[in-house]
């Protein structure tokens, strides 16, 4: 007999339930309190699929923004843990409230901008820059991540994206554009709206 209702799914749009929502990174856009600023779901998925969460592993999400990010990574492997940095406090406020919305205390927010920030900080198993990106952040953060670990950076401008050609160029590691259209509606009809292409950069160390 098919029972009356489905207890092996979720209503993830319905005021959700932090340990019944997936840990697979992808939740979606209005799980999160932004204002606008925040890497979207299928970018924020192929992001942290890069980034590899593992037990126990520190991110440093680097211009953290809402925290969409180092939610998810601490989300999807066990005491995994993060250190966001965030210049601006109203961003500041959004990914504390969004970190306990959906279970990740953890989350370690600091006030700064990078590299200064960057100083005296537990090595990281794996930095995501979203945000202050610079070759001088770069050389940093690579150089204090640990054997092995994971550095992804974003970019929507022209500027970034050429400090992201050139480290390419120096260090190799991939180099992809990642365009998502979604479909809204156009009147009566339906179009594809796109989003800003997103120059993601990814490097093993
Ligand atoms: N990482 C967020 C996106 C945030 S938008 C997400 O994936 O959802 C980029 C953020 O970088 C902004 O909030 C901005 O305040 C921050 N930022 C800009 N320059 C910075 C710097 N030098 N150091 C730290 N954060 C910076």
């Amino acid at each position: 007999a098919v029972p009356p209702f489905n207890t092996l799914a979720v209503d993830c749009r319905a005021a959700p339930d932090a340990a019944l929502l997936p840990r697979v990174p992808g939740l979606a856009d209005d799980l999160f309190r932004s204002d606008g600023t925040m890497t979207k779901r299928e970018i924020r998925a192929a992001t942290l699929a890069k980034l590899m969460p593992m037990r126990g592993a520190l991110l440093w999400d680097i211009g953290t923004g809402s925290g969409s990010v180092a939610i998810e990574w601490i989300r999807a492997a066990r005491s995994a843990r993060a250190i966001g940095i965030e210049p601006r406090a109203d961003r500041r406020a959004m990914a504390a409230e969004n970190a306990l919305a959906l279970g990740a205390p953890r989350l370690d927010l600091r006030d700064g901008t990078v590299p200064d920030a960057l100083d005296d900080l537990e090595a990281p198993d794996a930095v995501f820059i979203g945000g202050g990106l610079s070759e001088a952040v770069f050389d940093r953060a690579f150089a204090a991540l640990r054997p092995l670990g994971r550095l992804v950076a974003n970019a929507v401008t022209l500027e970034s994206e050429a400090i992201l050609t050139h480290l390419h160029a120096r260090h190799g590691g991939d180099l992809v554009r990642l365009s998502v259209d979604r479909a809204e509606p156009v009147g009566a009809f339906r179009g594809w709206r796109p989003s800003m292409t997103v120059t993601q950069y990814a490097l093993v160390k």
